[in-house]
């Protein structure tokens, strides 16, 4: 799908289960398990879904899930479905990983960034070997001094690697990839979490990472008890509602195992999804 100069693909780095209580936070289990029905052991299906991005000389890829090579605690928490990675799925979209130039982390939380690397012997070596990989300073500062609710969600040896092979560059707020791509950050999920608006203009693409990780969380109090300061994420995200709503932005879910992308549909002072929509 075009947006105006680049072309968006997407595809699926792998599926998982969270805890339907901790993806609706307060939102009581009552009406969250009517939306999405839960497991035998309360989790709820999630996917790691990425963007490919090719326009202005570049090819981008947006997230890249949460690679393998989990401990059998983790496998067992969360369900990892060990079977696909982001290099095979851009390969199947026709796309060389050595190809591609940049790498967008949203932030760095293991289903976001940890297949950001794959098993080389006891060591690691990157999916994307030429590419730049752009992150947020105080998301970078931050996950190496998570605080206890969050710790478990930062692999510090593989996101290391980005260091030690000198491919990742930094950035203070928001900033523009190319013309038509711009970083959008916010700080209610984790500190510095950026997010791409591509296209410029009425009917860009925004994609959601953590902000709305599902097209269920875009009532306001839909927020996650992941979300280390969620009275900011509602202040973010009714922000962003009234922008993308106003410029007619699709809104692109990066776990929603149902709903790829949908645009948003305002009543009165309240937001929700639009229909569904494929990006193809
Ligand atoms: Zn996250």
């Amino acid at each position: 799908m075009r947006f105006g100069e680049w072309n968006v693909r997407t595809c699926i780095a792998g599926r998982f289960g969270l805890d339907g209580g901790a993806m609706f936070g307060v939102v009581p289990k009552t009406m969250w398990e009517r939306l999405l029905p839960p497991d035998s052991f309360n989790r709820v299906p999630m996917v790691m879904r990425i963007l490919l991005v090719e326009g202005q000389g570049r090819t981008v890829v947006v997230d890249v899930g949460a690679g393998g090579g989990h401990s059998e605690k983790n496998r067992q928490i969360y369900a990892f479905e060990d079977t696909e990675h982001v290099s095979d799925a851009i390969r199947a979209l026709g796309v060389e990983p050595a190809d591609v130039t940049d790498v967008l982390l949203t932030h760095l939380h293991f289903d976001h960034g940890a297949g950001i690397v794959e098993r080389d012997g006891d060591d690691w070596r990157l999916v994307f070997p030429r590419a730049v990989h752009h992150l947020q300073s105080s998301q970078w500062r931050h996950a190496f001094a998570p605080n206890a609710r969050d710790r478990a969600s930062y692999y510090e040896d593989r996101i290391r690697v980005l260091e030690r092979e000198k491919v990742l560059r930094l950035y203070d707020g928001p900033w523009s990839l190319a013309p038509g791509f711009d970083l959008l950050v916010f700080d209610g999920h984790t500190p510095g979490q950026q997010l791409p608006v591509i296209g410029g203009g009425d009917g860009s693409l925004f994609f959601c990472g953590d902000l709305f990780p599902t097209h269920h969380h875009i009532p306001t109090p839909y927020v996650m008890s992941y979300d280390l300061y969620p009275v900011t994420s509602m202040e973010e995200k009714a922000a962003l509602l009234e922008r993308a709503e106003a410029g007619k932005w699709l809104l692109c879910f990066e776990h929603d195992a149902h709903v790829e992308a949908c645009r948003v549909v305002r009543d009165g002072k309240r937001f929700s999804a639009g229909e569904a929509v494929r990006i193809l």
